[in-house]
Order: structure tokens, then C-alpha cells, then sequence
């Protein structure tokens, strides 16, 4: 048997004295595009900073590719787009392709001159997010949406095989958030990266993903997307706050 690529056991959090996340368990499996929804302050990216071993659990146990966090060492299998990551200082002087680059060698330091073979790394990532054209731009000159592609593809030149991603489509302009959400599905069906992201566009996420999970202190509800269309309205309501498109 696979094991899931994260293996959440029984975790709690706590910052001084907010309790972020009680007795949470969950898994993702390989080639899952898990959805985690929550109210804001629910602990959407404790959990993730978690799954990412950014922050330790206070109590429980958190499996990554079989192996217990605190002994893994593969991190560049999981790649991670910050919550604000594209809200970028404007005046900010990288070129596209240095900001892409910097996943690949964990330096922010410039390039005098960047290596053939990271050249070629940085335009593969880019094509994936459909991004290749803007190689040469300065980040700053770029939409909220161009940005956001931008920091999925300095994510994907470490070849992750889960891509985490905390509310990406905060900065995208409302027209662009579908087209942002098939980028993620093909990355996702075509490069079989496993994905994970918090969002609160229920409603346009719905479509692409396969599963889904609701924050609210504890997990409320963490299955198939294709459970929500047999749960109650007021099941729904009472996870999300809102009604969710069935
Ligand atoms: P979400 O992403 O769902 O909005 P967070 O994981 O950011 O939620 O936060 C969960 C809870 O923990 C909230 O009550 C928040 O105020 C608190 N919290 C988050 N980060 C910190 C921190 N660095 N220090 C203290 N409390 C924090
Ligand atoms: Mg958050």
C-alpha cells in the first residue's frame, strides 16, 4: 500500500494563547486537489505551515511521504506559495526569471549571469504556468494574476510532487480567477502534482477540485468533493458559514 503523501494524526496548536487547530486528522493522497475551506482565524494556514514543517505541532503527528516529519528530509517534494506572496513590494527590481530561479537554489541573492542550465529550468516552469513570454520582465510590472504564476512557477522549478498554496487568488482579478483554476488543474492532471489549497471562492474552485475539507477549529467535514452533493443545506451552511453550490 502507497502511504498518503501527508499524514495528518491527531493534531493540535496553539499560539501563546489561541488554540489554532484542535485534534486535527486528515490525509492527502497522490493526486488529490484538495480544496480546505474555513472562516477566517479557523487555522487554514497553521495547517499548512504545519504540513510544510514550518511550525511544529503542540500535540499529535504529522506523516510526510511515509516518514515522520521531524525525520524528513525531501522538502523540495513540497512546494509552497505563501499566503500575500503576491502582494510584491512595487518596487521591487527582480527580473522574472531571477524570482523563478530563487526556488531553485534557496538564495534571493542576483544573478550576474544565471547558468544555461537554470535558464532552461526557469523556462520550463514558466511554460507550465504559461507564463514563458514574460521572462524578462521586472515582477513589479506585472498584474496581481502574471505575479501569482510567477511565484507557482519558482515553485515548480524544484519539481514538487505536492504544490501548496494559501488563498492564490486573493490580488486576481475576478475575470482571471477561472483560467487561474484550470492552470492549477492541469498542473494537476497532466504534471500529477497533488495540490493543495485554501481558498474562499467555493463556488469557482467546486469544479476543478476532488476533494474538499472544511476548517472550523476542528475539521468538520474532509472527504470527495461528490459527498457535497448529497450533504443537507444546512449541514453545508453549518461548515462554511455560506451555502455551497451543489
Ligand atoms: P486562517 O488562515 O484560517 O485565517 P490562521 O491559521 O492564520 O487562520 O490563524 C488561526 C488562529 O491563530 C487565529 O485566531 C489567529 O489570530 C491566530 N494566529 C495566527 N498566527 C498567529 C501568530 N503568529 N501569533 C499568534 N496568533 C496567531
Ligand atoms: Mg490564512
Amino acid at each position: 500500500m502507497v502511504a498518503p503523501l501527508i499524514d495528518i494524526q491527531d493534531i493540535s496548536f496553539d499560539y501563546e494563547e489561541t488554540k489554532a487547530l484542535d485534534h486535527i486528522s486528515m490525509k492527502v493522497e497522490e493526486g488529490d486537489f484538495l480544496a480546505i475551506l474555513g472562516p477566517n482565524g479557523s487555522g487554514k494556514s497553521t495547517l499548512l505551515k504545519i504540513m510544510l514543517g514550518l511550525i511544529k505541532p503542540s500535540k499529535g503527528k504529522i506523516e510526510l511521504f511515509g516518514v515522520d516529519s521531524k525525520s524528513f528530509k525531501n522538502r523540495e517534494w513540497i512546494g509552497y506559495v505563501s499566503q500575500k506572496s503576491n502582494s510584491f513590494n512595487s518596487g521591487f527590481p527582480a527580473t522574472v526569471k531571477e524570482v523563478v530561479a530563487g526556488g531553485l537554489v534557496k538564495k534571493t541573492g542576483l544573478f550576474h549571469r544565471m547558468p544555461k542550465k537554470t535558464y532552461e529550468q526557469v523556462v520550463e516552469a514558466l511554460e507550465a504556468v504559461s507564463m514563458e513570454a514574460f521572462i524578462d520582465r521586472s515582477i513589479s510590472e506585472l498584474s496581481g494574476g502574471q505575479q501569482q504564476r510567477i511565484f507557482i512557477a519558482r515553485a515548480l522549478i524544484a519539481k514538487p510532487k505536492v504544490l501548496i498554496l494559501d488563498e492564490p487568488t486573493v490580488g486576481i482579478d475576478h475575470e482571471n480567477v477561472q483560467a487561474f483554476y484550470d492552470m492549477l488543474a492541469r498542473l494537476n492532471q497532466d504534471k500529477n502534482i497533488t495540490m493543495v489549497l485554501v481558498t474562499h471562492d467555493v463556488d469557482t474552485v467546486t469544479d476543478r477540485i476532488t476533494h474538499v475539507a472544511c476548517l472550523n477549529q476542528t475539521i468538520h467535514f474532509h472527504g470527495y468533493k461528490e459527498q457535497l452533493h448529497t450533504m443537507s443545506d444546512e449541514k453545508r451552511e453549518a461548515w462554511y458559514g455560506h451555502s455551497v453550490r451543489k
